[in-house]
């Protein structure tokens, strides 16, 4: 049994065993395998173990990738990474989600840009959590706003909120950072009783998935349990460059 297998089986008992300990039903948390920097032939390994949901962070690798996978039926792709508005065409014309909308202009491309034939795109809106000014994500406050335009764009389907927040901090606290984001998800839910598709909260990488089951995580983002560490990548400059509007 190949590696992969074994974290396969390894990450899905975490996952059972955190939402067992929430009391929340046993199918309610989604596992989204991370292959941002991994080969189509490691996918296939993991899509052969059944895993169907699968995370990109970088345009041009993921398009690759989605190209030399099209053989495999059924694979949902996500985009994940921070999203430069000059490359939503690509992420509008390939993937099923974004996890990383944080600002309208985005919001409204990915919305011109989704083709007519496939259904809408589905959307999250990422939530910079801890308030860092140099992170990705739109500010609390503005959520409410981003999801009231994303709301009234037609090829769009918000889904819900993601967070990544800062790993270097106490168990404790990485609990606190969930919940909010849990409870600004009820906070939005409860002013948009209409908005029957908002059930998404992407919270939780391989060092807190626990956590963030606990706190209602319905899709968890996992890299690294699943893969192994990765190599860094090249494009990291242009990944940090991107987040100051
Ligand atoms: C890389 C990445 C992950 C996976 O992180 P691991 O710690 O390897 O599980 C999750 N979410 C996002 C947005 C990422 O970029």
């Amino acid at each position: 049994m190949s590696s992969i297998a074994d974290n396969i089986r390894n990450v899905r008992q975490r996952i059972q065993k955190a939402t067992l300990a929430a009391g929340r039903p046993a199918d309610s948390v989604h596992l989204l395998a991370v292959s941002k920097t991994r080969s189509a032939d490691e996918i296939r390994t993991a899509a052969a173990e059944g895993l169907t949901r699968f995370g990109e962070s970088y345009v041009k690798e993921a398009l690759e990738k989605v190209q030399a996978l099209q053989d495999l039926k059924g694979l949902e792709w996500h985009f994940i990474g921070p999203l430069q508005s000059n490359k939503t065409r690509p992420v509008a014309e390939h993937f099923e989600w974004v996890h990383s909308v944080d600002r309208a202009k985005v919001a409204d491309r990915l919305n011109d840009q989704r083709p007519a034939d496939m259904p809408p795109l589905n959307i999250c809106i990422q939530v910079n959590i801890d308030g860092e000014d140099t992170k990705s994500g739109t500010t609390l406050t503005m959520v409410e706003s981003l999801a009231n335009h994303i709301g009234s764009l037609p090829r769009l389907r918000l889904r819900g909120l993601m967070a990544i927040p800062n790993p270097d901090q106490s168990a404790e606290q990485l609990r606190q950072r969930f919940a909010t984001l849990r409870q600004t998800l009820e906070t939005l839910r409860e002013q948009h009783p209409d908005w029957t598709t908002l059930d998404t909260l992407s919270m939780g990488m391989s060092d807190d998935l626990e956590s963030a089951v606990t706190e209602g995580a319905t899709i968890v983002r996992i890299g690294t349990a699943l893969f192994g560490a990765r190599p860094k990548p090249a494009k990291t400059s242009c990944e940090t460059m991107e987040h100051n509007p």
